[in-house]
C-alpha cells in the first residue's frame, strides 16, 4: 500500500504561511495584488478562475479577475495587459489559458512584465529557470517540488521519469528535478518503449492529459508516483494515472482530486507574494 500524498492537507499548510507572509508585508503598508484574467466562457477555466480568486482572497490577497468576452482581439487583451504592468495594485498578473482560437497565446505571455509573470510563462523566465537564475517558476511543478520536499522523498541521484513535455508542467519540472540533482528523463508522445522507461524510475511524473494512462505493470515496486492529470472521464475526474492498480505497486502516490491540482493553487498565491516582496 502506497502513502497517500495529501496535496490538499499540504496546500491549506502552504497557503497558512502565505497568510503570515501577506500580513507581514501588511506592516509595511503593502498588499499583493493579483489580477486575473478570463476569456470566454470555458466551463473547466471559469471554475480554475474562481478557486484562484477564492484562494487569493482567503489569504489576503487583493484579487481581481477581468471576465471578457470570447470575442475579444488580440490588441485589446495586449492593451489590457499594458495597463495591468503599469498598475501599481497588481504584483502578479496571470491570464487564463487557454485562449480562443484568434489569439497568439505566446504574444500574450510575452506582454506580461516578467516580474509580475506569476505563471512563470514568459520566455525571460523560462530563461532564468533553465540557468538556475532566479525568476518566477511555473505553479504546478514548484507545487510538486514542494510536495517532494514536505514528504521527505529525497530527489538526488535517483531516476525521475517525467511523461509530458508542455511549457506548462513537464520542460519547468525537467529543469526543477535536474536542479535537485535527479537523472531525469523526458518522454512523450514520440517516445518509443514507454514502459520498458518508467519501470526503471523511481519516481514518476505524469503530465500526459490521458484518463489512466500509467498502469501498474509500468511502475517500478517502491517508486514514487506523481499525477497531474486533470482529466474528465465518465462524468467524473480522474488522472492520468490508474490509481486502483498503481496505488499497490508504489510508495507514495498523489491521488486526484486533492493531490497536485490544490498545490498548484498555493504556489500561484506563494507567488504573487514573492512577486510584491522582491517590489518592496
Ligand atoms: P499538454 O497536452 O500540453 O501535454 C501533454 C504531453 O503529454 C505532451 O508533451 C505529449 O507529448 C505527452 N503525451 C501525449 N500522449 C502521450 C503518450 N501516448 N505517451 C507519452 N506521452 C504522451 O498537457 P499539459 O498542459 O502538460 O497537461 C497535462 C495534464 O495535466 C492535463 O490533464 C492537464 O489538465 C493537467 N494539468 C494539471 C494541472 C494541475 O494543477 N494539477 C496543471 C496543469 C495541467
Amino acid at each position: 500500500m502506497a502513502i497517500l500524498i495529501d496535496g490538499k492537507a499540504w496546500a491549506a499548510h502552504d497557503r497558512a504561511q502565505t497568510a503570515v507572509a501577506v500580513a507581514k508585508l501588511a506592516d509595511s503598508g503593502i498588499k499583493p495584488g493579483l489580477a486575473v484574467v478570463l476569456i470566454g466562457e470555458h466551463p473547466a477555466s471559469m471554475s480554475y478562475v474562481r478557486g484562484k480568486d477564492k484562494a487569493a482572497s482567503e489569504v489576503g490577497i487583493y484579487s481581481e479577475v477581468t471576465h471578457l468576452p470570447s470575442s475579444m482581439t488580440e490588441a485589446g487583451l495586449l492593451h489590457l495587459i499594458r495597463e495591468l504592468n503599469h498598475d501599481e495594485r497588481f504584483h502578479g498578473i496571470l491570464v487564463q489559458l487557454p485562449l480562443p482560437a484568434h489569439i497568439n497565446e505566446q504574444t500574450v505571455i510575452e506582454a506580461i512584465a516578467p516580474r509580475k509573470d506569476v505563471d512563470g510563462f514568459h520566455p525571460f523566465n523560462v530563461g532564468a529557470l533553465a540557468l538556475g537564475l532566479p525568476g518566477m517558476v511555473p505553479c504546478t511543478p514548484l507545487g510538486i517540488m514542494r510536495l517532494f520536499e514536505y514528504e521527505n522523498i529525497p530527489l538526488e541521484g535517483r531516476h525521475a521519469v517525467v511523461i509530458g513535455r508542455s511549457h506548462i508542467v513537464g520542460k519547468p519540472m525537467v529543469q526543477l528535478l535536474l536542479a535537485a540533482n535527479a537523472t531525469v528523463t523526458v518522454c512523450h508522445s514520440r517516445t518509443k518503449d514507454l514502459a520498458g522507461l518508467t519501470r526503471q524510475a523511481d519516481i514518476i511524473i505524469a503530465a500526459i492529459g490521458k484518463p489512466r494512462f500509467v498502469t501498474g505493470d509500468m511502475v517500478k515496486p517502491g517508486a514514487v508516483v506523481i499525477d497531474v492529470g486533470i482529466n474528465r472521464s465518465e462524468g467524473k475526474i480522474c488522472g492520468d494515472v490508474d490509481f486502483a492498480s498503481v496505488e499497490p505497486v508504489a510508495s507514495h502516490i498523489t491521488p486526484v482530486p486533492r493531490g497536485v491540482g490544490p498545490m498548484t493553487i498555493a504556489t500561484l498565491l506563494n507567488n504573487t507574494v514573492k512577486a510584491a516582496s522582491l517590489r518592496a
